[in-house]
């Protein structure tokens, strides 16, 4: 019931009998609960047919707050949003995942704190918390499994460190993930197969298939980064194999090259802003990344048929360049029925995919029937 108020399919609590089919008085019962936890208010009657209008209820995304981090490799994002997933508050910074879990944490956790003060909030406020890191996660248990990137946080549970300080449900996934959750739910809710591909130290992508995220069998669907290239048998990966797409295409293998090349860069976002400042270098570099990346990507149009590819990431952010290697390489190379349709764009949220799409996993997990039920029986017993 608290789904069809939130999209606004049914708004009083006739339109919710006839859509559930519960009798009236279930779901007068039922939408008492919700009003008792705030998760719902009156808002007034609705258009009037005659006699006393009926009251209209809607949604109150003010009733609690999620923290969010969408931890990168080398710069990370928190945010604190409301039950709509507006953000309410952010924080960026310049921040070393390979510092260890302890250290990147405690600071998360000082700025989550920090953040709530600033909107003024509390810990009772705080519905739940949604974490992203760059490599690969176990979603179940909230795990980095081996992350090539992260040394010091393989097996480290991410929920049982937040559960000293919050008694609320925490989640964990792959920041690609979560940066194709946002997007798809802010941009593209009306198609059900996408594919967001992030360019920027490294490069993996995000799988919607069916309207829902497509994580594999243990978390690891989507890792292209290490898919290998033809031609590329010079190229040696961080990973141990030869020829991977991230080692020739990434922000790190682009940003290792110009400063070969004598130009000074040290990472992805370093090389965007050589492309934005008009460097030839730097934007023949990622136009041939762009190829490059298209390459990949057409093997993956063909397998996959998504209806739209988003590029995001510090590289998505200099698009045109990318683009054009990506669109030319794509349509050569996969098949006509799966282009005929294929749109390719940028990523309209930029670098706040990760924290949107972080407080979308999480409102949807707390907001879900089983977890509303479980909530109103909780509140019931304790009564
Ligand atoms: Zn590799």
């Amino acid at each position: 019931m608290l789904q069809l108020i939130r999209d606004g399919t049914a708004v009083t609590r006739a339109d919710l009998a006839r859509r559930t089919g519960l009798a009236r008085s279930t779901v007068a019962q039922r939408v008492d609960a919700l009003l008792a936890h705030k998760l719902v208010y009156e808002a007034g009657g609705s258009e009037s047919t005659g006699g006393r209008p009926p009251t209209v209820l809607a949604f109150n995304h003010e009733a609690g707050v999620v923290l969010v981090a969408d931890l990168g490799a080398t710069h990370s994002r928190l945010a604190i949003a409301d039950l709509a997933s507006e953000p309410l508050a952010e924080v960026t910074q310049d921040l070393d995942i390979a510092l260890g879990p302890e250290a990147v944490l405690d600071w998360v956790q000082d700025q989550f704190a920090t953040l709530l003060r600033k909107i003024k909030r509390s810990v009772a406020d705080v519905r739940g918390i949604g974490i992203g890191v760059p490599g690969p996660v176990a979603f179940g248990t909230g795990q980095p499994i081996s992350p090539p990137i992260m040394p010091g946080w393989d097996g480290f549970s991410l929920p049982n460190w937040f559960a000293t300080r919050y008694d609320v449900p925490v989640l964990v996934d792959n920041d690609v993930n979560l940066m194709a959750l946002g997007e798809h739910w802010t941009n593209w809710r009306g198609i059900e197969h996408l594919l967001f591909v992030k360019v920027g130290t490294g490069i993996g992508s995000g799988i919607v298939a069916g309207g829902h995220i497509h994580r594999g069998a243990q978390g690891a669907a989507g890792d292209i980064g290490h898919i290998r290239l033809h031609q590329h048998e010079d190229v040696i990966c961080r990973c141990g194999n030869i020829g991977c797409l991230e080692a020739v295409a990434g922000g790190r293998a682009l940003a290792i090259r110009l400063t070969d090349a004598g130009i000074e860069a040290s990472t992805s976002r370093d090389v965007a802003d050589l492309v934005r400042a008009g460097n030839p270098t730097a934007t023949q570099m990622v136009r041939e990344a762009g190829r490059a990346l298209g390459e990949v990507l057409a093997e993956c149009v063909n397998f996959l048929n998504p209806s739209v590819i988003v590029i995001g990431g510090d590289l998505g952010q200099v698009h045109e360049q990318l683009l054009a290697g990506i669109r030319e390489v794509t349509f050569r190379r996969s098949l006509p029925l799966a282009t005929g349709e294929l749109q390719t764009v940028a990523s309209q949220l930029g670098d706040r995919a990760g924290v949107i799409g972080g407080a979308i996993m999480l409102i949807e997990h707390i907001l879900s029937p089983a977890a509303i039920d479980a909530q109103i029986q909780q509140a019931g017993a304790a009564a």
